[in-house]
């Protein structure tokens, strides 16, 4: 029997985060299990030597080692759960991370969605030479014009929505007129090395911005839990 209960998220002095500053796409740091000190018991298992000891020096250079030569396994025996509302063009790209995170999603077949979806405070250019990138708008984005264009899409598409629904049409069928930028809601659960393998690929300068935000706020929730883990890694180059 797992005699570690879930820490509670009142351990922990910041469990919201706000990514996209809009006070609806949110991070929330659930739940977690285990700390620096698990991921050095269970690397020391192999040769008898794991201990309630406290984390010590030689196992904090311990966790720089296993991080270094990619000695992975180690950081699977935790759990970290965060309640993520995002944009369903941000969730498209979470979820294409498969290995060790768990995830389940509000259901539109379920449930009539709620009207809400992402507006960008800024509109970014498509960058010059990198296909999947954006830069800046140097000023030369109408980004009044953009606003409104989007503001309407958004209203014809949740308008229809609603008219679909109205003639008797079922959810599962009429959710497929709302856009990309609606909001949508799921618990992930990562542990310690899936969460720094997401880490490495979507806080990253080739990772869309919104995307990266979301990461960046789920280290920030993730890091004073596994602190040494955290810093040894950000120290060797988060690889
Ligand atoms: C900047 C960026 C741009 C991207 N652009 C695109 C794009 O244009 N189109 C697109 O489709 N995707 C795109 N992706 C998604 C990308 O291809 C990966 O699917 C995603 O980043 C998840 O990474 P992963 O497979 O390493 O993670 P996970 O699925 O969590 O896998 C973790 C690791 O497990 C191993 N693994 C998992 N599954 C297998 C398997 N079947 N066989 C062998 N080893 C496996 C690999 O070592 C892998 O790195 C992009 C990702 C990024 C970060």
């Amino acid at each position: 029997m797992n005699d570690i209960a879930p820490a509670s998220v009142a351990d922990t002095a910041a469990s919201l985060l706000y990514p996209l500053s809009d006070g609806i796409g949110s991070v929330a740091l659930v739940q977690y299990v285990g700390d620096d000190k698990m991921i050095v018991n269970a690397a020391r298992v192999s040769f008898g030597g794991d201990s309630d000891a406290p984390l010590a020096a030689r196992d904090e250079k311990l966790i720089s080692y296993l991080l270094k030569n990619r000695h992975g396994s180690p950081f699977e025996h935790n759990l970290i759960t965060f309640k993520v509302i995002c944009p369903i063009f941000v969730d498209r790209q979470m979820v294409r991370h498969r290995v060790g995170v768990s995830k389940n999603e509000v259901s539109g077949r379920y449930v009539e969605v709620q009207e809400r979806d992402y507006t960008p405070n800024e509109f970014r250019k498509q960058a010059p030479s990198n296909r999947q990138a954006s830069v800046a708008d140097d000023g030369t984005l109408d980004q009044g014009a953009a606003q409104a264009i989007w503001a309407h899409a958004s209203e014809t598409a949740f308008r229809a929505y609603y008219e679909l629904l109205a003639l008797g049409v079922t959810r599962e069928q009429a959710r497929g007129v709302l856009p990309l930028s609606l909001y949508t809601e799921s618990y992930y659960t990562f542990n310690v090395r899936s969460l720094l393998h997401f880490l490495s690929l979507r806080d990253h300068d080739g990772a869309q911005y919104e995307t990266r935000l979301y990461a960046q706020a789920m280290g920030e929730l993730a890091r004073p839990l596994f602190p040494v883990t955290f810093a040894a890694w950000a120290e060797i180059g988060e690889h």
